[in-house]
């Protein structure tokens, strides 16, 4: 056995619960046995050992009062894997399904994703498996406000920087800010995804889904393509998935599908963006409202089909992890797709990773698909750093070349290493490759 299948056996010991945990590191682990087998240094240093272990995880009580009087108690997460590179950076997550395996496995893709921007950000993650659904904004405040009073001692602008994620948006990262700066007495960049007028970039709400079209429209290019005249299937109807849907529209391509948590909209016309938004953004509604105000579009139950069996010639899981599985990528190899683009992390399995690949389409894994929106953070921080704020357009053409680093890299990546049109092997490697140097020049700790 090699040193690769030794960290993996340690894993899948240690961490045997932890299945969202272990299938992110396999996955990663996997792609780097092309470089790691070659040199000794890595497991001389004991370096993979390192890396699958967190640096810190910590886990604490949120108590908090709901509307008619009664104390509830969530758990709350905060993993800060490796700081290596900068400070830890990753996002927020509020989800009934929120364990420590899902933050962990977030927090380790995070290390290679924040290492691919350039940027100089650590790897972190952190959540609770609060609902924010149909709960009040009272109840949200109470919530947020009880997570930051135990959060605030573990983070710090040049510690650990967190964001949003699933279920956590402008209005959560508000009352987690106000809580913080009333504690600690310190207007400071803290969090980011921050309002605009208070610390905020412009174009960072806009970033996650941005990226990912820009990212894959880099691609194109270098097939002399482009967006215009596709059909793109999008999944989820939140942040990531209503952004990818306005860039890849506005590049010319017809977004024919959304979806959440209970069904999924197919609207062969392209999806009203206006609609999605008021429904999600603004009502906090479910999705059946759409089918109500636009009557050529279909609404499917989450038990009776799968937003994948929908033809389309780009494919975009914006929802979360899991939710592209190995049946779908079989039919939509079938029905001709031809690029898979993460824009949530790991909605992919691995299988159905492996029919992707192997059927040869263009696969673009979370961690660079989906770097766009901590890329704009990292962008957020330089300019709280320096008590700037730039025009959109600035941000948004730093986010443009951002992307194409990222492409670049991954792609030169994928080459050298003999593994041409393999952007997951390539990403996995390119983010490995600088974390593993300044782990190395940082001695054992
Ligand atoms: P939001 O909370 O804004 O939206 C999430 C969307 O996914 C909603 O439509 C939600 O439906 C749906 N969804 C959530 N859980 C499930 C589930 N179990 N099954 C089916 N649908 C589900 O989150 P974001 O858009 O911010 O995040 C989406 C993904 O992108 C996540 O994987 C996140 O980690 C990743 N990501 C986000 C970044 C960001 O900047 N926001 C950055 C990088 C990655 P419903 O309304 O029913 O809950």
């Amino acid at each position: 056995m090699g040193y690769i299948d030794n960290i993996i056996g340690l894993i899948e010991k240690r961490d045997s619960g932890q299945p969202e945990f272990l299938q992110a590191a396999k996955e990663v682990l996997d792609s780097l046995r092309i470089i790691v087998d070659k040199d000794s240094v890595y497991e001389k240093a004991g370096l993979l050992e390192r890396l699958v272990e967190p640096e810190r995880a910590i886990v604490f009580r949120v108590p908090w009062v709901d509307d008619s009087g009664k104390v509830q108690v969530n758990r709350g997460f905060r993993v800060q894997y490796n700081s290596a590179i900068g400070p830890y950076k990753g996002g927020i997550r509020f989800h009934p399904s929120v364990n420590l395996s899902i933050i962990k496995f977030l927090g380790f893709e995070q290390t290679f994703k924040n290492s691919l921007t350039g940027l100089p950000m650590g790897g972190g993650k952190g959540g609770s498996d609060f609902d924010p659904k149909g709960k009040s904004d009272n109840e949200v405040m109470r919530f947020c406000q009880s997570f930051m009073t135990e959060l605030y001692r573990h983070i710090g602008p040049d510690t650990d920087v967190p964001a949003g994620d699933i279920g956590v948006g402008g209005r959560e990262v508000g009352f987690m800010y106000g809580q913080y700066k009333r504690i600690v007495n310190r207007f400071e960049g803290v969090l980011t995804g921050k309002g605009i007028g208070w610390g905020g970039s412009l174009a960072r709400t806009e970033a996650t889904g941005y990226g990912l079209v820009y990212i894959v429209d880099e691609y194109l290019k270098t097939k002399s393509d482009g967006f215009k005249g596709k059909k793109v299937a999008i999944s989820g109807s939140g942040n990531v998935a209503i952004f990818a849907a306005q860039k890849a529209m506005e590049l010319g391509a017809t977004v024919i599908s959304v979806s959440d948590s209970n069904g999924y909209i197919y609207h062969k016309e392209g999806i009203n963006l206006d609609t999605v938004k008021d429904i999600k953004l603004i009502n906090r509604e479910r999705l059946t409202k759409y089918a109500e105000k636009h009557k050529d579009a279909v609404y499917t139950d989450i038990g009776k089909g799968r937003v994948w069996d929908i033809p389309c010639d780009i494919a975009l899981p914006c929802a979360t992890q899991n939710e592209l599985l190995l049946d779908d990528a079989k039919k939509m190899v079938e029905n001709g797709c031809k690029i898979v683009g993460e824009g949530a992390n790991m909605p992919t399995t691995l299988d159905a990773t492996e029919v992707l690949l192997s059927k040869g389409v263009a696969f673009f894994p979370g961690k660079a698909a989906n770097a766009g929106g901590v890329a704009t953070s990292g962008l957020e921080m330089s300019q709280n750093s320096a008590r700037l704020s730039w025009s959109f357009e600035e941000v948004d053409s730093k986010l443009k070349g951002i992307m194409a680093g990222i492409f670049r890299s991954m792609n030169d990546a994928a080459n050298e290493y003999g593994k041409s049109g393999n952007f997951v092997i390539g990403a996995n490697i390119a983010g490995f490759k600088k974390v593993a140097r300044a782990m190395l020049d940082q001695g054992v700790i």
